[in-house]
């Protein structure tokens, strides 16, 4: 089964809350080029909302189950979306967000919306699970709970992740590779694949490059790699974008593990996308699923 899809990750993003802390530091970190601290984001952050991304502030609840709900029944004419991402400015389990509000998210939004899709994103996967585990309806099967991994030092992740899977009513879990910023498959000392690296389990992963000022370099064969383990393992793969990658510079570079040719990364990783693409279906009946199994 082809395993790049040209699905759009999400539809619509909704912020209950917006400003962080940094947990994945460091040159290998997810965090260290978060874009809610770059100058340009804080200033205007703060010019519109007087909101320091550098402190947790909380949006206002009614205004966006207002706007879900413009959403959902097609005010403004558009087509109904039915993906929504949580929280891209903050973390839905910051450890600063009790969690009697973080059950009112799930009471009041995702449960009370059942027929879309929320993907929850998070870097703090452990205080998650503690969360469902306390939860005495487990995890909606509305919500994709998700966690990002960008390096092999956040592996851990992956074990996380798979208890949360195993709650009841859980439908998906799946694994932001982005920005993508080591070979997950293989020993960094080494080079070698991995025997142990292993998806199974997880049931999608969305995989890209950093963009932006400063950003780092995306291995195309990185992602290569990361696809041939998810294929073994039956793990969808969005291929969402190349980032800053550029094309190697100087004669003679590596030939690209997709096509052969030489010296454009980003072609090369722009085409692969291309390569579809049964992934579309392939969540639509996830949707569907999603739309069957209801909680008791
Ligand atoms: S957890 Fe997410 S929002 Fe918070 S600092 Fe890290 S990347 Fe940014």
């Amino acid at each position: 089964m082809p395993r790049y899809g040209s699905l759009t990750e999400h539809d619509a993003t909704l912020n209950f809350y917006q400003g962080c802390r940094r947990v994945d530091t460091g040159p290998l970190g997810a965090c260290t080029g978060c874009y809610i601290f770059r100058p340009w984001f804080n200033r205007m952050k703060t010019q519109r909302t007087g909101t320091d991304m550098n402190h947790l502030g909380y949006n206002d609840f009614g205004n966006q189950i207002r706007q879900l709900r413009s959403w959902i029944h097609n005010e403004d004419g558009g087509p109904a979306l039915r993906r929504v991402l949580l929280d891209d400015m903050s973390d839905g389990f910051h450890e600063d967000i009790p969690f009697d509000r973080i059950e009112r998210l799930h009471t009041e939004v995702i449960e009370g919306f059942p027929d879309m899709t929320f993907r929850v994103l998070t870097k703090r996967i452990g205080r998650a699970l503690m969360f469902y585990r306390k939860r005495e309806r487990g995890v909606p099967p509305n919500a994709w709970i998700g966690t990002t991994i960008a390096a092999r030092n956040r592996l851990q992740r992956l074990d996380i992740l798979r208890q949360i899977k195993g709650i009841p009513h859980t439908n998906a879990v799946w694994v932001s590779v982005e920005p993508y910023l080591q070979d997950l498959t293989a020993d960094p000392a080494t080079g070698e694949p991995d025997p142990e690296f292993s998806l199974k389990g997880v049931d999608l992963i969305v995989v890209g490059g950093e963009s932006g000022e400063g950003a780092r370099p995306m291995d195309p064969r990185w992602v290569v790699n990361l696809n041939r383990v998810a294929e073994r393992d039956g793990c969808l793969v969005f291929y969402k974008q190349a980032g800053s990658t550029r094309p190697r510079q100087g004669a003679g570079g590596d030939t690209c593990p997709c096509c052969g040719r030489r010296n454009h990364d980003r072609e090369a990783l722009d085409r692969l996308q291309d390569r579809l693409a049964a992934t579309d279906l392939v969540y639509t009946s996830k949707l569907n699923k999603t739309k069957q199994a209801k909680p008791t």
